[in-house]
């Protein structure tokens, strides 16, 4: 049952914590065997769940759904499959984080990473997660906003423009002087839309109405991390 496989993997988390060698986070299960099909899989999934979760995010960014993955313009299906992952301009779960494909009914053994680069910066995510009574565990690893984490850029992109492939996502460069404030010190990072707002018309990342990667993964830890790409040890001694 689904409470039961939460808590053994929040009781391996809080273990492991203990050890301050361990990197907090699960490795995740065999690479996917549907490769870029997630989208596809996790957008049919979220319907047989009935479909709250899509609909949530299908009202917020004012996108036609009837309840069917077909009357979702194909033309946003990706797009909307990445806010399905996580998108913190979703409505919070009662502790505080975001709703997301954690919370989807029948959802089991939820694990998301914020994968940290080498220079300490975060700009994916691995999410992987049981559905339903699927043997092959789904696991997907996109884009992510370097400061809120989310999955999804923040802007719907029209199907036919050039612009699908990058997702308007902002990758911070020197180049950049929007808004009067100085960017330096989020060079190289990658912001989602909203949080590229947020500094251009304040100069900080703190965004109140949008909880950060460190509150996540403070809310609720066993199912949120922050890790390396690749752990060097996850099993130490
Ligand atoms: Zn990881
Ligand atoms: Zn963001």
């Amino acid at each position: 049952c689904k409470e039961d496989l939460r808590k053994t993997r929040d009781e391996v988390y809080a273990t492991e914590k203990e050890d301050e060698e361990t990197v907090a986070c699960t490795p995740p299960p065999s690479a996917c065997p549907m490769g870029g099909k997630w989208a596809e899989r996790v957008l049919k999934f979220a319907v047989q769940s009935g479909g709250q979760l899509l609909s949530l995010v299908c009202s917020r960014y004012k996108i036609r759904f009837d309840g069917s993955v077909k009357s979702i313009p194909k033309g946003f299906h990706e797009q909307v499959a990445h806010s399905l992952l996580y998108n913190p301009a979703l409505p919070k779960q009662p502790d505080g984080v975001s709703t997301c494909l954690r919370d989807v009914p029948g959802v089991s053994c939820f694990s998301l990473c914020f994968v940290e680069e080498n220079d300490n910066v975060v700009r994916s995510v691995r999410v992987s997660a049981r559905l339903g009574g699927e043997e092959a565990p789904f696991e997907a690893h996109v884009k992510a906003c370097s400061n809120c984490g989310s999955c999804f850029s923040g802007r719907f992109q029209e199907a036919v423009s050039s612009h699908v492939g990058s997702g308007g996502w902002k990758d911070i460069s020197a180049r950049i002087t929007a808004g009067g404030h100085s960017w330096s010190a989020i060079e190289g990072w990658r912001l989602c839309v909203p949080c590229f707002v947020n500094w251009t018309s304040k100069g900080v990342l703190d965004n109140a109405k949008r909880p950060s990667i460190a509150e996540a993964t403070r809310l609720a830890p066993g199912h949120f991390s922050r890790s390396p790409p690749s752990p060097p040890n996850l099993h130490h001694k």
